[in-house]
């Protein structure tokens, strides 16, 4: 599922990857919507058949081979590249070695992030945050992890999705959170740059951007559906939300099912 952001103001505009045509979701507002598995999965990289989806949309040989798929991405200051042990040393190049962004976000209450500076904002819809504010930039992946690790012992990393479904999130004052913070990690901050030079950290001076999402109706209760237990889902589109789709039967995530093969009614 794609996103775009609005215009001005306006909800995220998604759409549905079918086959090579895009299904524009956000005119289904308050219409059926059907989806079903045919239980083939395609692996997203290289397009084979996969009986099993492995990290999202992988088949088991890719998943063990690719760069995208080793642990490091997700905890990147565990990078191995300097150990000559990367699996995919060109792809970091263009992935890893290139502008990252921190940022502050409220998905469901205030939370650290990184990502690649072109990742912005796609990065923040994906998780259906209704704030951002980029505050640092560095050069590399693996130092927006060091500066990751430092925020986490003060502040969360994760969305509790079911918070963020829920549509019940406060917004928060980011600038206030921000200058907290940094005050809060001065020293840790000081040994990051004795570490690294003190040009490779760069305080962003962003203005906060608030994203908001075709949504209806929130639900009340949270039930989800997985087509790994049943192959059709179905009811009236009430919204959607980072990526998942609110149906009046349930919620999906259609990023956990990335891959797979399904008949759009
Ligand atoms: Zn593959």
């Amino acid at each position: 599922m794609a996103v775009v952001p609005g215009e001005s103001g306006r909800p995220a505009d998604y759409t549905l990857r079918v086959g090579d045509a895009g299904l524009p979701l956000n005119e289904r507002l308050g219409h059926w919507l059907g989806l079903e598995w045919t239980g083939a999965i395609a692996c997203t990289h290289c397009g084979r058949a996969t009986r099993k989806s492995f990290a999202q949309g992988y088949c088991y040989p890719c998943f063990k081979t690719l760069a995208q798929c080793d642990t490091c991405i997700v905890k990147p200051e565990t990078c191995h590249f300097f150990a000559g042990t990367c699996r995919e040393p060109v792809w970091a190049e263009h992935h890893c070695f290139q502008p990252h962004v921190v940022y502050l976000a409220n998905s469901s209450g205030l939370k650290v992030g990184i990502t690649r500076k072109s990742q912005i904002p796609t990065r923040w819809l994906d998780q259906g945050a209704i704030q951002a504010l980029p505050i640092l930039e560095v050069d590399t992946r693996q130092q927006s992890g060091f500066v990751e690790m430092l925020f986490k012992e003060r502040v969360a990393d994760r969305t509790n999705w079911r918070a963020m479904l829920k549509g019940e999130v406060e917004r928060l004052d980011l600038v206030a959170e921000r200058d907290r913070l940094l005050a809060h990690l001065d020293s840790g901050l000081a040994n990051l740059r004795e570490r690294f030079g003190a040009e490779f950290l760069r305080l962003l001076d962003s203005s906060p951007t608030e994203l908001e999402y075709p949504v209806h109706q929130f639900p009340g209760k949270i039930v989800s559906h997985n087509f790994d237990k049943r192959r059709d889902v179905g009811g009236t589109l009430m919204g959607i939300k980072g990526q998942y789709l609110l149906l009046d039967t349930g919620v999906i995530n259609l990023r956990k099912f990335t891959g797979y093969e399904v008949v759009v009614t």
